[in-house]
């Protein structure tokens, strides 16, 4: 496994992984010291005691998954517009299904993303990364970045990308687009916008970048390119991408990988 070049101050004591190791339940030998029906009950502390996965498989990626919604009730989608709250694809019974992400195991990887160190969690996304044998790091597959987490995430982005790792990911948090445009680090995070008018934004013309509007009968978003001159050259949902190929409008599955390697979808740069 690879090991992760630091460039930030490890605190004294490095921090642990949640490395709980589930024990299924051991069966004494026969004998007076138990007896072979409770070792075959099932563990009780099986739950707490297994390892979080932070990262799970979503179109050809790496997926975080954080539990989406406003936050003031549990959800992390705090630029959400009321209609996205009730048409998010996540919310989709069809697609919770394809993920079956149960909401709790959503906020317990969120809390891991609160509560360890930014080394902690890259060492623990590359490790799952290694295992799952993933090329690109989805960001907020579902949920988003609340603004009290853009300095830790963004940090996170940054150590991830000098390891070489690729990431992409949709975002309604303006400032945590803005930062992934200027510093010119993370060029594939993408902006969600409610309409086209959302454009004129207060933060300014950052829309240098790739940004997106949904198509909600359609259930896609239309993908824009600020370099391509803010023309809209596709869209993606949750099976199928449609994407600019040779100069051509082509379908396609929903695949990140494979959007990376051929440079189509979030990672098209235009002929
Ligand atoms: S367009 Fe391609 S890279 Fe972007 S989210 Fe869709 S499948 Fe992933």
């Amino acid at each position: 496994m690879r090991q992760l070049r630091v460039r930030i101050q490890v605190p004294s004591g490095s921090p642990k992984l949640i490395q709980g190791v589930a024990q299924l339940g051991r069966a004494r030998g026969p004998g007076p010291r138990g007896r072979r029906f409770k070792s075959c009950l099932p563990d009780p502390n099986l739950k707490e005691r297994r390892e979080l996965k932070i990262l799970r498989p979503s179109i050809g990626a790496a997926g975080i998954f954080f539990p989406i919604g406003e936050p003031k009730k549990g959800g992390t989608c705090e630029y959400a517009s009321g209609k996205c709250l009730k048409k998010c694809y996540a919310l989709d019974k069809d697609y919770d299904e394809m993920i079956n992400i149960p909401e709790e195991d959503k906020r317990e990887i969120y809390n891991f993303f609160i509560e360890k160190s930014t080394l902690a969690i890259c060492s623990k996304i590359i490790k799952e990364m290694d295992e799952l044998q993933m090329k690109v790091l989805s960001w907020f597959a579902s949920g988003d970045c609340l603004d009290k987490d853009i300095d830790k995430f963004y940090q996170i982005m940054i150590l991830l990308d000098e390891e070489g790792i690729v990431q992409n990911g949709f975002t309604r948090n303006w400032r945590l687009y803005q930062q992934t445009i200027e510093d010119e680090v993370i060029g594939h995070i993408v902006l969600t916008l409610e309409s086209l008018s959302q454009r004129d934004n207060p933060l300014g013309d950052s829309l240098s970048g790739l940004w997106a509007v949904p198509d909600y009968e359609k259930g896609m978003v239309r993908l824009y390119n600020g370099k391509l001159g803010n023309k809209s050259y596709g869209g993606c949902g949750s099976n199928d991408v449609i994407t600019k190929f040779d100069g051509k409008e082509v379908k396609i599955t929903a695949n990140c990988t494979g959007c990376y390697y051929k440079r189509l979808g979030c990672f098209y740069v235009g002929k």
